[in-house]
């Protein structure tokens, strides 16, 4: 049989990912079989929380206005003026609509941002395990992945940073509250990697970016979310309204530079002209007009909140060993066995439980659970967890 002549890059990068189709198609299989409700599916990252009211609301008024056309590809000044202020209601910083771009989802931001400012080679560090797109979006913008490993406690590994850095060296992507892990960064932690950059730009008079993907940030349960504008100057932040709004499908993102940014202006021209030549042109102008006229943009996170305390009661009981996830809608428990692609496709057969293995985020023997489903499958799945559980112990 002929092979199809396409990009070499992508058809090895389908091959690599087969198993993620192996254990959706295997889902889908026992969806059929045994009924939705019968399986217990904690493989995807949908927000399961409806948007807020506010957000419907003015859907409904903006729906009736009309005016569908194109915008500015920097998007509505309405719409940045209003995320300028959210974000200068969490951060320090000095914040303006000039320096906002509306953008498809937090994945187009990011892939906006990179193309911004990478050059054909230059190296991207990505935190090991890491939300497993980062690796495609560096690579669609010419840009070399560069995993480096978290600490055992998922924070920033500030000596193993240090070593991956190169001359090479143009970004690094740092997410909190975190996919896959649940965990959420320190201020702290976040200052000693500040720290550590400006040393090694001042060392090798080059710029590095940190990529701050934050699109969980409103889902934090416990601590105080960190502010990376306290700890260093070039931070591009990158972030959507997917999960706090629950609006994912509508793909409305947005990316943020303070005003004190080196070359601001010039970034910002650069996000505005790769929106455009990626093909994204402008952000979905309905989105961008709902937001503008809501009141504000906060969230209350307590549904998910419920649900993270539910989940970890049950793993507790069953006895695996985690992480307390304190933000976002993940948990990512050690598999009882080394090979956790076997653990998971254990856990589907007997139990009808789907979770990803680590191995797509980067790293082995773990897995991840989203604990973005309803409260009833959750507390339903208590006795399989246990099962599950007694298997290997
Ligand atoms: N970054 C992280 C860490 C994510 O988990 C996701 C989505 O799951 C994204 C970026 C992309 O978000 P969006 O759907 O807004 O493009």
């Amino acid at each position: 049989m002929r092979v199809a002549d396409l990009s070499k890059r992508i058809v090895a990068n389908l091959e690599n990912s087969s198993w993620i189709r192996k254990l959706f198609d295997e889902g889908n299989r026992l969806k059929k079989e045994f009924g939705e409700d019968q399986v217990f599916d904690f493989s995807l990252g949908n927000p399961v929380v409806e948007p807020p009211k506010s957000f419907t609301e003015a859907l409904r008024e903006e729906v009736k206005k009309g005016g569908h056309g194109y915008i500015p590809n920097q998007g509505l000044v309405e719409a940045r003026a209003k995320v300028a202020e959210f974000i200068s209601s969490r951060f320090s910083g000095s914040f303006s609509s000039k320096h906002v771009v509306m953008t498809v989802g937090a994945g187009g931001a990011l892939n906006v941002a990179l193309r911004s400012i990478l050059n054909e080679g230059e190296e991207v560090i990505v935190l090991a395990p890491y939300f497993a797109e980062y690796k495609a979006y560096i690579e669609n913008n010419g840009g070399k992945v560069v995993s480096c490993p978290l600490t055992e406690k998922f924070e920033i590994d500030i000596e193993a940073v240090q070593k991956a850095i190169t001359p090479k060296t143009k970004g690094l992507i740092l997410n909190t509250p975190h996919n896959p892990t649940g965990t959420a960064l320190t201020q702290e932690n976040v200052n000693e990697l500040g720290k550590l950059l400006k040393s090694c730009e001042k060392e090798n008079s080059q710029s590095i970016y940190v990529l701050f993907d934050e699109p969980y940030s409103q889902l934090i349960y416990d601590e105080e979310l960190a502010d990376p504008f306290k700890a260093y100057h070039n931070i591009i932040l990158a972030s959507s309204f997917s999960k706090d709004l629950g609006i994912a499908g509508e793909r409305l993102g947005y990316l943020v530079l303070d005003n004190n940014t080196p070359d601001v202006d010039l970034l910002t021209a650069a996000f505005v002209y790769c929106n455009r030549t990626l093909g994204f042109v402008n952000a979905p102008v309905l989105m961008q007009r709902a937001i503008a006229s809501m009141d504000n943009l906060t969230v209350d996170a307590s549904e998910y909140k419920k649900r993270r305390d539910l989940i970890v009661d049950i793993l507790q009981e069953a006895g695996f060993d985690f992480m307390m996830p304190k933000g976002g809608f993940f948990v990512f428990p050690k598999s009882p066995i080394e090979d956790e692609v076997a653990f998971c496709q254990h856990a589907a057969e007997k139990y009808k439980i789907l979770v990803v293995p680590s191995s797509g985020f980067g790293v082995k023997g773990y897995f991840r659970l989203s604990f973005s489903v309803s409260l009833d499958q959750i507390e339903r799945s208590r006795e399989a967890f246990i099962a599950l559980y007694k298997d290997f112990a």
